[in-house]
């Protein structure tokens, strides 16, 4: 059906696919014959319970989640992680953390609040264009973990290859990036991501966790929402949850299983991108910023030769019905965020119209 909907390429919040956004429309006013929403039901009724429940075994299911590690369902986005973090696992308090853009620039940040940071590798030297070499990285014996974040949405760079963390506990952050491939949950200690950007709605991140690693000795000041021992003994309901988007994101872990997994998710993900690097390769007027091996797949920054061209594309493709288009302040240019929901069609279609951009100004 038409909708009339755009081809969104926002950072996120970001584009849901649209057979998911049906059925919550047809669920709206009488969740499966309970006589209310989503919205309207107890987050302690047996019928939200079993949502919950399915929306994790969904996951489980579909990254293949070892039993010992526990899934919780957090408010408070990615960016109470960056607190949680450090509070729940520095027990030495110390941590390694690499630092290849924004998103972990403001986690090395935040971490400093709680203990000593570490950064053992950067990639600042050339405005955050690569990802730097981890294979031998100077870590403390006594460091709790080694942070990553995995996919830089701002910057569009992500690891080809995770570090080598000599034995310590890797923690990541895969907010722009989660459920875009096929991924080995027991490499990590901790695995965290805001659901905005390639799951569902925002106001909630995923936190898959090593039961070893929750401690019950914790600060007594913490508050009682971050401690993931409190939230992993409670189900992630020690209070009430975002019950609406754990609902919409569990459809979006039966939609990934329904297409034939990660592993098909990452075949088109990678078709998708491919479109777009291709052009950009062959283009006289727009470059990609990032090293061609740390391109992401999820987020495509680009610029043209001055700032004043880009705003006049930008223009131009919102005009032409593809929005969000504009670079983040930091960098400049243009970025499509092209996640696991925009169809390659979208991308198609901008390149055309980018092609023609380029014959009629080039
Ligand atoms: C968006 C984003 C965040 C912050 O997410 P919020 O849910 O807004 O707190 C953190 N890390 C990465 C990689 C992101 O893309």
């Amino acid at each position: 059906m038409n909708y009339g909907r755009t081809y969104n390429f926002s950072a996120g919040p970001a584009m849901m696919p649209e057979a998911v956004l049906e059925e919550i429309r047809d669920e709206m006013m009488n969740y499966r014959g309970s006589g209310m929403c989503v919205m309207e039901m107890s987050h302690r009724s047996k019928v939200f319970q079993q949502i919950v429940d399915e929306a994790e075994q969904d996951l489980r299911d579909l990254m293949h989640i070892p039993d010992n590690y526990k899934v919780l369902f957090l408010q408070g986005g990615a960016t109470l992680q960056f607190a949680a973090i450090p509070w729940n696992l520095m027990k030495n308090g110390k941590a390694v953390y690499i630092e290849t853009g924004a998103w972990s620039k403001k986690a090395i940040a935040e971490a400093k609040k709680y203990g000593e940071v570490i950064v053992a590798a950067s990639s600042k030297d050339r405005n955050f264009s690569y990802i730097p070499d981890c294979s031998d990285l100077d870590i403390p014996e006594d460091a709790d973990y080694v942070y990553i974040c995995e996919n830089e949405t701002i910057h569009g760079l992500t690891y080809q290859k995770l570090p080598n963390t000599k034995g310590h506990i890797l923690v990541s952050d895969q907010s722009s990036m989660f459920l875009s491939k096929p991924c080995n949950v027991a490499d990590y200690g901790l695995i965290y991501a805001g659901v905005q950007k390639n799951v569902g709605p925002a106001g909630m991140s995923v936190v898959i966790i090593r039961e070893d690693l929750i401690r019950e000795d914790l600060d007594e000041k913490m508050p009682i929402y971050m401690r993931y021992d409190i939230q992993a003994k409670n189900g992630s309901m020690y209070n009430t949850p975002n019950c609406w988007a754990i609902y919409c994101c569990g459809k979006v872990f039966k939609y990934l299983k329904s297409i034939g997994g990660l592993e098909e998710m990452a075949r088109r993900n990678e078709d998708k991108a491919k479109v777009l690097y291709d052009f950009l390769d062959s283009s006289k007027m727009f470059r990609g910023t990032v090293d061609k091996e740390f391109r992401s797949l999820m987020n495509v920054p680009f610029v043209t030769e001055s700032a004043e061209l880009d705003a006049e594309v930008v223009k131009a493709t919102k005009a032409a019905g593809y929005d969000n288009l504009k670079g983040h302040k930091s960098v400049g240019g243009l970025r499509a965020s092209i996640y696991n929901a925009m169809p390659k069609e979208g991308v198609v279609a901008l390149v055309e119209f980018l092609k023609q951009f380029e014959a009629e100004r080039g």
